[in-house]
C-alpha cells in the first residue's frame, strides 16, 4: 500500500514543532515523513540579537535536529532547497529531488535589503546563526585593529544600526550591555565608542504605545545609545553611511552597520508559482495554499488573516509555533478524512528585551510591562519553548537562568 509522503522544509520554530508533533501523533505506518534543513541544527531565531551582540555564544542557541528528533520516524535530510514545484508535487534540493504527497513549508524570513545593491554588499544583517556570528566577529576584530593601527581609525568604534522596531532596539539594548565589557577586553575607552540606531519614523518601537516607546529610549539613551528618529538612509558606503534628517545630508563614519530595518518571506516562495501576497503564500484558515490544498504553510511564509481583528498576523515565533499545532492536526486529518482544524491566533502579548535586565512589553489583557520584568517574561516563555522542544533536558542545557547570578 502506497504511504503518503510528508515533506516538511524547513527545521525552524514553525517546521520543527510541525515534525515533532506529526511524529507524536502518526504511526510510523501511517505516512514517511522527511525534514529537509540546510543546516543540521534548529535555532532559536529570537536569540539572534544576542548572538550577534556577543552576549549569549551562539551554541545556546542552537540545537542539533537529530538530538531532538526520532529518526526512526521521521527522515532528517540535511539539504538546501533550491526550488518549490507545486505542479509537479516536487521539491528540487541542491543533491535530490524529493516527490511529495503533502508538502509543509517552513522556510521563514529573509532580511529585506530593499534591492539596494550598496546595502546588501556593505552592511550585516541579523538573519540565522553564521550572520549573527559575522557581526559578532567583526565587532571585536574591529576593537583589536583599533590598538594596532598607528593612524587611529574612529571608523571601527562607531555601530549604526538601521531601523528602530523590535529588532533593532533588542540589538541595541544588547549592545549597551556588551560594549563595557569589550572596551575592557580590548583596552578601548568607553567614551570612543558611538553605538547609533537611525529610524526613519518619528520614534522607535511603532506598534507599542507612547510610555512604553519613551521608556525604551530612555533606557537605551541612558546606556549611551544614541537615537537618531527622522532619518532617512542615503548611502551605504563600505566605511561611512549617509543618512538624510531635516532636508539635510549627514555622514557617519563607521565599518560596522548592521541593516535591522525589515524582513520578508523566504523569496523562495514567491518563485514557487503559489499565489502570494507580500511575498507570503496566501493560505486558508487551515493554513493550506489557497491556490494548492495540499501544500500547508506555516510561520514567517504564511499569509494568514487573524478571522477576530480582520488583519494580517504579524510573522512572530509565537504565531509559528500555534501553526505548527494546527498544521500537524489537519494533515493527520486529511490522512485519516477527519474534519480540519481552522486556525485562530491566541496572541499572548508581545515583547522586546532592551539587554539582558530590561525591557517593555503587552501581556495577557493589555497589561504593560517595563524593567526587568520583561526579560524575565521573555526568558520564561523561552524555556516553554525549549520544553515543547526537547524536555526538561533541553531546559537545563539551553535556558538562560542569568537572573539566578543577578
Ligand atoms: C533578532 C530577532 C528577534 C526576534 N524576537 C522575537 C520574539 O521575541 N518573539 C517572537 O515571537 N518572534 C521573534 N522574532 C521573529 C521570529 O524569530 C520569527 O517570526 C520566527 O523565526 C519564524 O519562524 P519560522 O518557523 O517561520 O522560520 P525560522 O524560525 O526562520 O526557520 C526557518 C528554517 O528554515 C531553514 N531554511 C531557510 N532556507 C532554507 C533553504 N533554502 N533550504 C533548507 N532550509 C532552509 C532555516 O535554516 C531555518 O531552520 C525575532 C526575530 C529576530 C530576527
Amino acid at each position: 500500500m502506497h504511504r503518503p509522503h510528508i515533506v516538511i522544509l524547513g527545521a525552524g520554530y514553525g517546521g520543527m514543532m510541525t515534525a515533532l508533533k506529526l511524529q507524536k501523533q502518526l504511526h510510523v505506518n501511517e505516512a514517511d515523513i522527511t525534514l529537509v534543513n540546510k543546516e543540521d541544527y534548529h535555532y532559536q531565531a529570537a536569540w539572534l540579537h544576542e548572538n550577534a551582540a556577543g552576549s549569549l555564544h551562539h551554541e545556546r542557541t542552537r540545537v542539533p535536529i537529530r538530538e531532538i528528533i526520532n529518526e526512526n520516524k521521521i527522515n532528517f535530510v540535511l539539504d538546501k532547497v533550491v526550488s518549490i514545484k507545486p505542479e509537479e508535487k516536487k521539491v528540487k534540493l541542491m543533491e535530490e529531488t524529493l516527490s511529495y504527497d503533502i508538502l509543509v513549508i517552513a522556510l521563514g524570513f529573509e532580511s529585506e535589503m530593499l534591492g539596494e545593491p550598496a546595502l546588501e554588499k556593505n552592511a550585516f544583517s541579523i538573519g540565522d546563526i553564521n550572520s549573527a556570528r559575522l557581526i559578532r566577529e567583526h565587532l571585536e576584530y574591529n576593537f583589536a585593529c583599533y590598538h594596532n593601527e598607528t593612524e587611529k581609525n574612529d571608523a571601527r568604534l562607531n555601530i549604526v544600526i538601521g531601523g528602530g522596531g523590535a529588532t533593532g532596539s533588542e540589538f541595541a539594548g544588547e549592545l549597551a550591555d556588551r560594549i563595557p565589557q569589550l572596551c575592557k577586553e580590548y583596552d578601548i575607552e568607553k567614551a570612543l565608542v558611538r553605538v547609533i540606531m537611525l529610524e526613519a519614523e518619528s520614534s522607535i518601537l511603532r506598534g507599542f504605545d507612547e510610555k512604553l516607546r519613551h521608556y525604551a529610549m530612555n533606557s537605551l539613551e541612558s546606556r549611551g545609545v544614541e537615537i537618531i528618529t527622522g532619518a532617512t538612509l542615503k548611502e551605504c558606503k563600505p566605511n561611512s553611511i549617509v543618512y538624510e534628517k531635516d532636508g539635510s545630508l549627514e555622514e557617519i563614519p563607521t565599518t560596522t552597520k548592521i541593516w535591522a530595518a525589515g524582513v520578508r518571506a523566504n523569496s523562495l516562495v514567491e518563485k514557487s508559482g503559489l499565489g502570494t501576497k507580500n511575498g507570503k503564500v496566501e493560505v486558508t484558515k487551515y493554513l493550506n495554499a489557497l491556490d494548492c490544498r495540499d501544500v500547508y504553510v506555516v510561520g514567517d511564509c504564511a499569509y494568514v488573516i487573524d478571522q477576530e481583528s480582520g488583519e494580517a498576523c504579524n510573522s512572530t515565533a509565537q504565531i509559528a509555533v500555534q501553526q505548527a499545532s494546527v498544521v500537524a492536526h489537519n494533515v493527520k486529518a486529511i490522512l485519516k478524512e477527519k474534519k480540519l482544524k481552522p486556525f485562530e491566533p491566541k496572541i499572548k502579548g508581545m515583547i522586546v528585551s532592551l539587554g539582558g535586565y530590561d525591557g517593555i512589553g503587552v501581556i495577557f489583557n493589555n497589561r504593560k510591562l517595563v524593567g526587568w520584568k520583561a526579560p524575565l517574561v521573555k526568558i520564561l516563555i523561552d524555556s516553554c519553548y525549549l520544553l515543547k522542544l526537547g524536555g526538561l533536558n533541553l531546559v537545563m542545557k539551553k535556558g538562560k537562568f542569568k537572573f539566578l547570578n543577578y
